[in-house]
């Protein structure tokens, strides 16, 4: 049985059947997030009831948007490790400092969790052929689910995209189509086909239940910290789904009685080369101008604008975060020094992270007494060939 109540716009308000195959709200065009009956669930949904289930995230089965467990698309995505950092706790003298590790996830990054829940819901609601645009790891996570759940996808991402994900996107997917430019360029060439083809647009946000598959984070943060959340939260942002997502599973939990009042101050980082979300933070702007001429070896956050800018934006400022832009050169230095440090090579977009985490650990901004949990979306070896690349470029 579910206890999804219905869709809701996050911008405008209005309520959508959850019945329906729905994109942005039909209405105003903005993204549309689940609303579960959290009122009916406080007291019978209890975190005593998780002891023993599926070391996955559709653990959270109450607040996931299916009904029943036998549509669940699964490759066994989420309830990933949340590792501490010895080493680099002591050298940064932070109390706690965790990693979380997306890079175990089914297709090597955390695309997985948005893309298991979004070709569940499509399959259940009547779709049969997938699209999406991606900088790398979606494509191949919506391949993966699709062709798990027995659907067709088709996949339009940057020919310059890592080699990793072109090669498992070519295998898992039934089209892909290589697009000279970046992500919102794949996109407009995915929008010139998908009404004729009649292909459901899986696009992150645009659709309400990849944001579903990435809160869980969020839930199991919680979790594997014994219900006490950390001080601060590291994100490497592109579209926001993960950010957008673990604040709402936040408020979710603090309705079913989970947690206390006490949020993370959420960190959004980005690349120099591409930092839109940083500038209208900046900027104390509410939505973000997109990025133009984006460039950073960071592949997944080389995304010049995201439909969600406003909820990114409203999450960081709530939670009393910021946001962070590093250059290439720190996010490679910082991937040699986890990796020595700590044994984990973490993706660019991770990263970044460990870059901000230092620059913010310098300034002050992250004290002595904080618990940090820097996000690792995706494994480091997807990105073998683009880290060659900008070992030779700053070799001259
Ligand atoms: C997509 C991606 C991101 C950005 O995630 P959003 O939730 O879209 O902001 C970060 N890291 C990696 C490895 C990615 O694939």
């Amino acid at each position: 049985m579910s206890y999804v109540l219905h869709l809701e716009c996050s911008r405008c308000s209005q309520s959508w059947p959850k019945t329906e195959l729905l994109n942005l709200c039909p209405d105003c065009q903005s993204p549309l997030l689940v609303r579960y009956r959290l009122d009916e669930l406080r007291g019978v949904f209890t975190k005593d009831l998780l002891v023993g289930r599926v070391a996955s995230m559709w653990r959270y089965l109450e607040v996931m948007p299916v009904e029943t467990r036998s549509d669940v698309v699964s490759l066994g995505e989420g309830f990933t490790p949340l590792l501490e950092m010895p080493f680099l706790e002591k050298e940064y003298d932070v109390r706690k400092l965790f990693t979380k590790d997306e890079s175990v996830n089914p297709t090597g990054s955390f695309k997985a969790r948005g893309l298991s829940a979004a070709v569940t819901m499509a399959r259940k609601l009547g779709a049969t052929k997938l699209c999406i645009p991606s900088a790398g790891n979606a494509g191949g996570a919506l391949g993966a689910y699709a062709s798990r759940a027995g659907l067709e996808s088709y996949v339009f991402i940057p020919d310059d995209t890592p080699q990793a994900n072109v090669v498992e996107t070519e295998f898992l997917s039934t089209e892909v189509h290589l697009v000279e430019g970046v992500i919102t360029d794949a996109g407009k060439a995915m929008a010139r086909r998908k009404e004729s083809e009649n292909w459901f647009d899986v696009s992150t946000l645009k659709e309400p239940y990849r944001i579903e598959g990435k809160k869980t984070m969020g839930y199991e943060i919680a979790e594997q910290l014994g219900w006490e959340l950390p001080d601060v939260i590291f994100y490497p942002t592109g579209g926001g789904t993960g950010l957008i997502g673990m604040w709402k599973a936040f408020e979710e939990m603090s309705a079913l009685g989970w947690i206390g009042p006490h949020r993370p101050r959420m960190v959004a980082v980005q690349s120099e080369g591409c930092a839109p979300m940083v500038k209208a933070f900046e900027e104390n702007q509410t939505s973000a101008e997109p990025w133009t001429n984006p460039q950073t070896f960071a592949a997944g956050i080389r995304v010049p604008g995201a439909v969600g800018d406003f909820l990114i934006l409203e999450a960081i400022r709530q939670s009393g975060g910021t946001a962070v832009a590093v250059s290439d050169s720190d996010t490679y230095a910082a991937i040699e020094e986890l990796a020595k440090g700590e044994g984990l090579l973490y993706c660019p977009e991770g990263a970044a992270c460990w870059a901000a985490f230092k620059r913010l650990r310098e300034s002050g901004w992250i004290r002595p007494d904080d618990s940090v949990v820097v996000f690792n979306t995706g494994a480091g070896q997807k990105y073998t060939d683009l880290i060659r690349a900008f070992q030779k470029s700053q070799l001259g």
